[in-house]
């Protein structure tokens, strides 16, 4: 089979850019696809982290191009820097006026311009090097006007008049609306017409939406969520137009870089283990408590977090049912992250509370990421919604038993413990409430007592391949039967 040209455009990406799973998949698929062959470029903005950070060069041939945004030409030049292990080349926007600023995403007046700068750039970058992309992989909403400017803006090109686009949805919470108003300014005037025209009446322009509508193919990252965001539910206001164009929308798992994650190897953690040998499991567990300084145990299980720390993530549950176990049990809870104050100070205050079993650290942190993963007994996910989720997968390869709500690709990736027929890789709960969660958490300490079940839960999961050598197939798949497409 002919390999394929793909052009991979995303706000993230690892281990340049990242805020959750989407920098993971796109470096991820960006390697494996040119791992399998295929000619893959990703382009990205350069942020003011990356250019501190990374080795960049300036690619020839494509510095001081411009684009009219925001009422004048905006200039940009293109970057590249090498990813880890990848044969793909990362090439980075740089575009200071837009992207030097101190966080990836912004709140500021010209986010979508921002945006629309680097859905240009990269198009705009395929034009100035002849390259002629069969598939454009767009990713969530800061990617989502390619499809429409590769029908309008672009459709004069021949060199596009194979390609074909795909828009991922890694988080349908994310939709990048912006004023009607500002349509000019985010180089959408011509296109006016081709808008979704309820939305431009009610005031507003969406760049997701925009997307949904004008995709040759939809993907999300499960195929649990595929079927939620069509429910009034999930849907989060775009489920009507996802219903109509449900014979266009897969689900696909995420894979994990099972050279990243993988407890045998892994680099970011002192000790390794495997399945049937699990001593370095037990050292990481002593090693963990000692560096979060809580006091060591061999016998109380340990609860891992490691989350971005937003709604989605359903910690009201937590608060809601952990303080009488923590009161009666003896156990560890180590919290990992940041992000809206409110869970902030729910966890501050619950290590100040249960000193000795509590700590949380309030930080990102990839190194200890690995050791929470690796040191902990059980993890915790019980999300309000997850389009994938990728702690759970991390962690039935670590031996760490997650305990999950069946929702999104959460349902699909983790099977729940069943006693009687000692099957399952984890606990998983059905209703997002205190009650259900607590039930569940009652279940892990039952089995916990009965360290035979709990060995064989702990292989179950560690046995599972939940690699991308196994999943990249199915993007190849889908990224040819979109190019057999006819528009
Ligand atoms: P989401 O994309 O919704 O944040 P995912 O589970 O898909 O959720 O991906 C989250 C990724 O970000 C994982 O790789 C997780 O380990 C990482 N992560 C989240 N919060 C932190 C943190 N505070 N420190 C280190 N890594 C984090």
């Amino acid at each position: 089979m002919p390999s394929l040209r793909i052009l991979q455009i995303s706000a993230e990406c690892a281990p340049f850019a990242k805020t959750g799973g989407l920098a993971d998949v796109s470096a991820a698929l960006s390697r494996y696809l040119a791992g399998a062959g295929h000619d893959v470029r990703l382009v990205l903005p350069l942020y003011q982290r990356v250019k501190q950070k990374a080795k960049l060069r300036p690619v020839e041939g494509l510095q001081d191009l411009k684009v009219r945004l925001g009422g004048r030409e905006q200039w940009f030049s293109i970057w590249q820097a090498d990813a880890p292990r990848s044969k793909a080349p990362v090439w980075f926007v740089r575009a200071p006026q837009y992207f030097e600023r101190e966080s990836l995403y912004t709140e500021d007046a010209d986010e979508g311009q921002r945006f629309a700068l680097l859905t240009h750039a990269a198009l705009l970058s395929c034009q100035h090097t002849g390259w002629a992309p069969h598939v454009v992989h767009a990713h969530d909403w800061h990617a989502a006007l390619a499809p429409l400017l590769l029908r309008t803006h672009y459709a004069w090109d021949r060199l596009f008049k194979d390609a074909r686009s795909l828009l991922s949805i890694h988080n349908l919470g994310y939709q990048g609306w912006f004023p009607a108003t500002a349509i000019d300014e985010l180089g959408l005037g011509d296109e006016r017409h081709l808008l979704h025209q309820d939305h431009l009446q009610e005031g507003r322009v969406g760049f997701l939406v925009t997307g949904l509508l004008w995709a040759d193919m939809l993907s999300t990252v499960s195929a649990t969520y595929a079927k939620e965001i069509q429910t009034d539910e999930h849907g989060v206001g775009l489920q009507g137009i996802l219903r109509s164009r449900a014979d266009r929308l897969k689900g696909i798992v995420n894979g994990i870089d099972s050279d990243e994650w993988d407890p045998s190897s892994d680099p970011r953690i002192p000790h390794h283990y495997a399945l049937g040998e699990l001593d370095g499991k037990r050292r990481m567990k002593a090693a963990l408590l000692e560096r979060v300084g809580l006091p060591p145990t061999t016998t109380a299980p340990v609860f891992g977090i490691v989350s971005r720390l937003t709604m989605q993530k359903g910690f009201e549950l937590v608060h809601d049912a952990i303080s009488v176990l923590l009161r009666r049990e003896d156990m560890r809870l180590v919290v990992l992250g940041s992000g809206e104050e409110r869970y902030e100070r729910f966890f501050g205050w619950l290590a100040q509370t249960f000193p000795g079993k509590v700590a949380y650290l309030q930080s990102y942190d990839e190194e200890l990421s690995h050791w929470i993963e690796a040191g902990s007994d059980v993890f915790l996910m019980p999300s309000r919604y997850e389009p994938c989720g990728l702690n759970q997968m991390y962690s039935q390869r670590a031996g760490t038993v997650p305990l999950v709500r069946r929702t999104g690709g959460l349902a699909d990736t983790v099977q729940d413990w069943d006693p009687a027929a000692r099957t399952g890789t984890g606990f998983v709960f059905e209703r997002f409430d205190a009650q259900s969660f607590h039930s569940a958490l009652e279940r892990v300490f039952a089995t916990w007592r009965d360290q035979d079940s709990w060995r064989r839960l702990q292989a179950q999961g560690m046995a599972l391949d939940w690699s991308w050598e196994t999943r990249i197939d199915e993007y190849i798949e889908l990224y040819r039967s979109l190019h057999a497409l006819r528009r």
